[in-house]
């Protein structure tokens, strides 16, 4: 397909997207995103030929919130390796994103790095060795060095809205801490979770920030290997099979690339040695992942046919 044949096919999921009444709601439980308008949609792709294409509100910042757990899973495994995984597990919960029961079960070790008790163990590791707000500075760096653009910041109300309300992931935090699984004081932990989580960012820079994993690790505009091909491969088998929760069987057979989600609308997918795709939407189904985000996903992944699965 030619770049203006990819225009085409993103307009029109665009206009479509724009007129559909089934759009979901936005998450009420952190208040600063109760506030978001319901109407918007953005969608952007970073093409692994270094074309960047974006149609509707791709130019708008939303909070990524739990699309950051992929780049915090990736500097976490950077420090300590595949030790990680003595920590976290690599199973798909079944469970929703902030589910406490399995945790019981599984003494204090959750099933993987994207629902929440496992992002804020990831979390745990990252601070290690670090000020709180060294290593929020360090993610968000991180981000910015992916995405090649500075302006990508942290919004703050966010932050503080989750921090104000967040009981239930004060509660997963303390209990993980009750088996040793979180080493520092759970508040802290907590504290840098949430400023990542309340990272804003467009479609666009979402898209820019994915390409790493699209290219086999490397950032394609300095060649600079982020990790090995071997670690982006796994990194997107767990999105594939986690990235959305108690919804990634369905978001799998209905889209077929790997994808991360967040509440706040928000989902990166990757189509390895193709393309890095960003979508928002700030309504959410019923497993809180973007509705109309991925029914955009599905349309795209169907117009250029893409599939991990394609023979
Ligand atoms: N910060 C959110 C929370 O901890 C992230 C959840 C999400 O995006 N699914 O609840």
């Amino acid at each position: 397909m030619t770049a203006a044949d990819i225009e085409t096919v993103l307009a029109d999921i665009a206009a479509e997207m724009a007129a559909r009444p089934d759009r979901g709601e936005v998450a009420t439980y952190i208040p600063q995103l109760a506030k978001v308008d319901v109407d918007q949609f953005g969608i952007a792709v970073a093409m692994n030929d270094g074309q960047l294409i974006a149609s509707g509100d791709a130019d708008i910042p939303f909070s990524i919130q739990s699309v950051s757990k992929v780049f915090t899973l990736t500097l976490a495994l950077g420090k300590i390796g595949d030790t990680l995984w003595k920590r976290v597990g690599r199973e798909p919960s079944g469970n929703p994103f902030n589910s406490i029961v399995q945790l019981e079960h599984e003494h204090g070790i959750p099933r993987n790095p994207f629902i929440n008790a496992g992002a804020v163990v990831v979390t745990d590791v990252v601070l290690a060795g670090h000020e709180p707000r060294e290593a929020i500075g360090e993610i968000l760096r991180f981000i910015q060095f992916l995405a090649d653009d500075e302006t990508i910041y942290i919004d703050r109300e966010v932050a503080a809205s989750e921090q104000a309300t967040g009981y239930r992931n004060v509660a997963l935090a303390n209990y993980m801490r009750s088996f040793g699984n979180i080493t520092h004081a759970p508040e802290l932990s907590l504290g840098v979770y949430y400023h990542h989580c309340a990272i804003a960012m467009s479609c666009r820079q979402l898209a820019l920030a994915g390409r790493f994993l699209a290219h086999g690790g490397r950032h394609p505009a300095t060649g600079h290997s982020v990790v090995s091909a071997e670690r982006a491969r796994r990194i997107c088998a767990l999105m594939l099979t986690c990235g959305h929760y108690d919804g990634s069987g369905d978001f799998a057979f209905r889209v077929g690339i790997p994808g991360k989600s967040g509440v706040g609308g928000g989902i990166l997918g990757v189509v390895p040695g193709e393309a890095s795709v960003a979508v928002w939407s700030p309504g959410l189904n019923s497993s809180g992942n973007s509705q109309l985000g991925s029914i955009a996903l599905e349309k795209l992944a169907k117009a250029m046919n893409w599939s991990i699965f394609a023979a």
